[in-house]
C-alpha cells in the first residue's frame, strides 16, 4: 500500500503508532460486529488532495470558489447512493453515524416533540433518545423493547405504545438486534397517527445494499446509515429521504449541524459504492450472513445462549451469565487471545452498560478478510476454550498463536 516515506521522515512517532495498529490489525481477529476493512482503493481516495478543499453548500450553489471537480465528485457519489438503495434523494455531507441523525430530528422535528425508538439496552443505539445522548436530552423519547422471550421485537406492543403516546416519529434500525425488521409494519403503525418514519441502517446497509435483507428506503420517510460498518467504505455517513423532504434535510445538514464537508470522505464513499454496486459485494453480502449464521448455530450446540436463538443478519449477541463470567470479563479474555469482541446489554440487564451480560459478535471483517464457514466453527471453538480455561495463561497464549496464524494466512486487502 503507501510506503509511508513521508511520514517516516517527517515524524516517526505518528508513523510508529500507525505500524502498530496495522501489525495488530493484521495479526489479530476482529469480530466487533460494527467494524470492517476497507480495500485499497478507498484508502487511497481518503488519502487526497480534496481534504484541502472547503465546499460548504450543495452542487451548483457552493459558498466558495474553485468547487468544480468538487461538485463532480459528490454528484458522482450521491448518483450510485440512489442506485444502490433506490433512494429519490442522498445527502452524502454527514460526518459520521450519529451527527446524520442529529440532522435528522433536526428536520423533522422541534426540541420537546415526542419521538418513539428502542431502547438502548434492548439492541438500540445512543442517538435514539438515551438520556446521555443529545438524542435524550433535546427531544421526548418514550422507548419500546424487544419481547425478552423471543428476542425480536413485539410489533403489537410497537402498536399500543405508537397508539397511546402518538409520537412524531418512530425510528426503527438497531445497533445489537440479529433479526430481520419488520418495516412494513412500522410504516403502517406511523401512518395510524400520522407520524414520520425514520429508519437508521448503519449496520445492515451493506446487506441491504446487496439486496439480502429487506430495504426500508423506497417506503420510509427518511434512512440514515454510516458508510463504514457493513458497506465497508470509510468512516462517515449519508442520509436517504423522499422527494419533498430535500430541503428539509439539506438544510439540516448544511447551516443546521455541520460546515464544510470533508470531500476527501466523500470520494472514499463514491469509491465504496462503487464496490458495492459490483455482484462481487452480493457474494461477500451472502457470505457474510452465513458465517454469521455457523457462528450463532456452534454456540447454540455449545450451550451459549444466543439472543432471540439465531441470527438473519452479520450480529448476534450472546448472553455469558451461563458461562459464569460477565461480557466485559469475556471480552478480556479474548481481547489476551487476540480476539477483538465488544461487551453488550441483554434485554432488560440486571448489570450496569459498562459491565453487562451480553457479547456482541459480529463476521463483516472476518469474511472480508476470506474466512468461510469451516474457520468460523473453528473461531468458536477458540472462543469457547478461551472462555472456560479463562484463568490459564498457557491456554490462552496457545490461542493467541493460533489466531494469528489463521489471521496472517487471510490477510486484510490494505496491507
Ligand atoms: C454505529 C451506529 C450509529 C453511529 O454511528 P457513528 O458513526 O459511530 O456516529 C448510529 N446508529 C446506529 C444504529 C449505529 O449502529
Amino acid at each position: 500500500m503507501f510506503d509511508y516515506k513521508n511520514i517516516h521522515s517527517e515524524d516517526p512517532a505518528v508513523l510508529e503508532i500507525i505500524k502498530k495498529e496495522t501489525r495488530r490489525q493484521s495479526e489479530e481477529m476482529e469480530l466487533i460486529a460494527s467494524e470492517n476493512y476497507v480495500s485499497k482503493a478507498v484508502l487511497e481516495a481518503m488519502a487526497t488532495v480534496l481534504t484541502n478543499k472547503y465546499s460548504e453548500g450543495y452542487i451548483g450553489h457552493r459558498y466558495y470558489g474553485g468547487n468544480q471537480m468538487i461538485d463532480e465528485m459528490e454528484s458522482l457519489a450521491i448518483e450510485r447512493a440512489k442506485k444502490l438503495f433506490n433512494a429519490e434523494h442522498v445527502n452524502v455531507q454527514p460526518l459520521s453515524g450519529s451527527p446524520a441523525n442529529a440532522a435528522v430530528y433536526m428536520a423533522f422535528l422541534k426540541p420537546g416533540d415526542k419521538v418513539l425508538g428502542l431502547k438502548l439496552d434492548h439492541g438500540g443505539h445512543l442517538s435514539h433518545g438515551h438520556p446521555v445522548n443529545f438524542s435524550g436530552m433535546l427531544y421526548n423519547f418514550t422507548q419500546y423493547e424487544v419481547d425478552v422471550k423471543t428476542g425480536r421485537i413485539d410489533m403489537a406492543k410497537v402498536r399500543e405504545i405508537a397508539l397511546r403516546e402518538k409520537p412524531k416519529m418512530i425510528v426503527a434500525g438497531y445497533s445489537a438486534y440479529s433479526r430481520e425488521v419488520e418495516w412494513e409494519k412500522f410504516k403502517e403503525i406511523a401512518d395510524k397517527i400520522g407520524a414520520f418514519t425514520f429508519a437508521d441502517i448503519a449496520h445492515t446497509a451493506g446487506l441491504i445494499a446487496a439486496g439480502e435483507m429487506v430495504n426500508p428506503v423506497p417506503f420510509f420517510d427518511v434512512v440514515t446509515t454510516t458508510t463504514h460498518k457493513t458497506l465497508r467504505g470509510p468512516r462517515g455517513a449519508i442520509i436517504m429521504c423522499k422527494e419533498k423532504f430535500v430541503k428539509l434535510v439539506d438544510r439540516a445538514v448544511f447551516p443546521g449541524m455541520q460546515g464544510g464537508p470533508h470531500e476527501h470522505i466523500i470520494a472514499a464513499k463514491a469509491v465504496a459504492f462503487g464496490e458495492a454496486l459490483k455482484p462481487e459485494f452480493k457474494q461477500y453480502a451472502k457470505q457474510v450472513m452465513a458465517n454469521a449464521k455457523t457462528m450463532a448455530e456452534e454456540f447454540t450446540k455449545l450451550g451459549y445462549q444466543v439472543i432471540s436463538g439465531g441470527t438473519d443478519n452479520h450480529l448476534m449477541v450472546v448472553d455469558m451469565t451461563n458461562k459464569g463470567l460477565s461480557g466485559k470479563e469475556a471480552e478480556s479474555v479474548l481481547d489476551r487471545c487476540g480476539i477483538s469482541v465488544s461487551r453488550s446489554t441483554i434485554p432488560n440487564d440486571p448489570n450496569p452498560p459498562m459491565n453487562p451480560s451480553g457479547v456482541r459478535f459480529g463476521t463483516p471483517a472476518i469474511t472480508t478478510r476470506g474466512l468461510g464457514q469451516e474457520e468460523v466453527k473453528k473461531v468458536v471453538t477458540w472462543i469457547n476454550a478461551a472462555i472456560e480455561h479463562k484463568e490459564e495463561t498457557e491456554v490462552l497464549e496457545k490461542i493467541r498463536e493460533e489466531v494469528k496464524e489463521m489471521c496472517l494466512k487471510f490477510p486484510i486487502p490494505s496491507i
